[in-house]
């Protein structure tokens, strides 16, 4: 099945595209501390797509605002369907990547197939199986897809990989992504905002 992922180009501008959005509505919000209006303050990003997510290295902004109230300045980065927090590898990467390594080990074979060095993969299987089991997002989707069991959460993320609905690898990225958002940041972002773009 991994043989056929192919996430083009056009494939990582539609993800830009609700990353955009998701950025207007965060700035139209406003600062989650004071209320004050937020101003542009993006990051120049260089994205790792390794050889799974080439085509998405193209993408090197990451939305960003910074607070404009005197004494506040607070930074606001709003969830991404891109980047999984600071990750330098984007977030399409790090989950076929993890999802392969789940099925078939983080070892050299896994590495070189995918193009990430086994100790990067066995760091992102610890995550999925430790601090993300551990987060609402995931505490949703496991009530959602049945994916509380012990044998579920050690085989993470291939379970959630398999228990999401559409059949191309582009549809399960995209729809594991648009879950997954809140959790692409440490600014929080009212779910209100969030749900109203995805
Ligand atoms: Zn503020």
């Amino acid at each position: 099945m991994f043989d056929q992922v192919e996430l083009d180009r056009e494939f990582f501008a539609a993800l830009g595209r609700v990353d955009a959005k998701i950025a207007g509505a965060v700035r139209d919000d406003g600062c989650g501390r004071c209320g004050g209006r937020l101003h542009r303050g993006d990051y120049a990003r260089k994205p790792r797509g390794a050889l799974i997510a080439a085509a998405g290295e193209a993408l090197v902004v990451r939305f960003s605002f910074c607070c404009g109230r005197e004494g506040c300045r607070r930074r606001t980065t709003p969830p991404s369907l891109r980047f999984l927090g600071r990750r330098v590898y984007l977030e399409a990467a790090v989950l076929v990547a993890s999802v392969i390594a789940a099925i078939r080990g983080a070892g050299r074979g896994t590495g070189r197939e995918v193009g990430v060095p086994p100790r990067t993969l066995g760091r992102w299987l610890g995550w999925w199986r430790g601090a993300f089991l551990k987060t609402v997002e995931f505490v949703t989707l496991a009530a959602a897809l049945g994916l509380g069991t012990t044998a579920a959460r050690e085989a993470m993320p291939a379970a959630l990989w398999a228990a999401s609905p559409g059949s191309a690898a582009d549809e399960t990225v995209g729809w594991i992504a648009r879950r997954l958002a809140p959790l692409t940041t440490s600014a929080v972002v009212r779910s209100s905002v969030l749900r109203a773009v995805l």
